[in-house]
């Protein structure tokens, strides 16, 4: 079987056992979970889409985006990856103030994760389950539920000097997490938010949402696929996680960082 597609980032939900994953190509849904333990080939066809207007360039800007779209298009305002620089609340317009809007003023959720270190980050309330398992997160729990994002942003820049923002990606997908208690470190963290922030604490909400990723054998040493460099990958593909595959070997291949990327993806 072959298709092609533009890449971007894999739909996933966890169902009773599993994480499951869907490659979305131009006119099928791949079921990626049916094809681990099988060779798989990905070559890239040397054409980059835009993940905005959908045009080709020769290459893309950032995050999928070509450069015109990347400093213009709402969906790349600043806010999108620092949500402490909303103003929609303001009504102050960054780029579309009615997607600002929409986009902002809905429940926002601050959440501790453990997807191999302690580390804190902010989401709309609807999409909390996507993000986690986007970001390849063993567990997490939600810390405080916010009115906007510009709340939950000032919320996370303030716990930034007690932990990081970021998933160290290597250790995620060697499957390196320590044992971390986050109801306890929810708990800690309260006491370090100030007397307005704590209005926000998600009080007696302790579940801890936990994450099983479909992985046959995790790897012990990692190397990245990028497709610039080495346009076709072919291996067993040994697992999922987060938004990356891992092929036989420890070669890792990230699809956001190749959003956009138009690309054959071929199965025996
Ligand atoms: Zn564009």
């Amino acid at each position: 079987m072959r298709f092609e597609l533009n890449l971007s980032k894999m739909p996933a939900w966890q169902d009773d056992e599993k994480v499951q994953y869907i490659l979305k190509a131009d006119d099928d849904f791949i079921r990626l979970n049916q094809l681990i333990g099988r060779q798989i080939t990905i070559e890239f066809l040397n054409e980059k889409h835009c993940s905005n207007c959908g045009n080709k360039f020769a290459d893309l800007f950032r995050m999928g985006f070509c450069k015109n779209c990347f400093f213009t298009a709402p969906q790349a305002g600043e806010s999108i990856i620092r949500p402490e620089l909303s103003q929609a609340h303001l009504g102050i317009e960054d780029r579309d103030l009615d997607f600002e809007k929409s986009y902002q003023l809905q429940e926002h959720i601050v959440y501790l994760a453990n997807g191999g270190d302690l580390k804190v980050g902010v989401t709309r309330a609807k999409q909390m389950q996507n993000r986690w398992i986007d970001q390849g997160a063993s567990e997490a729990i939600v810390l405080a539920r916010t009115e906007n994002r510009f709340q939950a942003g000032e919320m996370e820049v303030a716990l930034k000097g007690l932990m990081g923002d970021k998933t160290p990606w290597r250790k995620m997908l060697k499957n390196e997490i320590p044992t971390i208690d986050l109801v306890k470190e929810k708990l800690k963290v309260k006491e370090s938010l100030s007397a307005e922030m704590q209005q926000f604490f998600a009080a007696g909400e302790d579940e801890v949402y936990q994450f099983n990723y479909p992985v046959e054998e995790w790897p012990t040493k990692i190397s990245t696929l990028n497709l610039d460099k080495e346009p076709k990958a072919e291996a067993v593909l040994k697992g999922i996680r987060g938004q990356y595959l891992i092929l036989q070997g420890g070669l890792v291949f990230n699809i956001r960082a190749h959003t956009g990327f138009r690309v054959s993806f071929a199965f025996a």
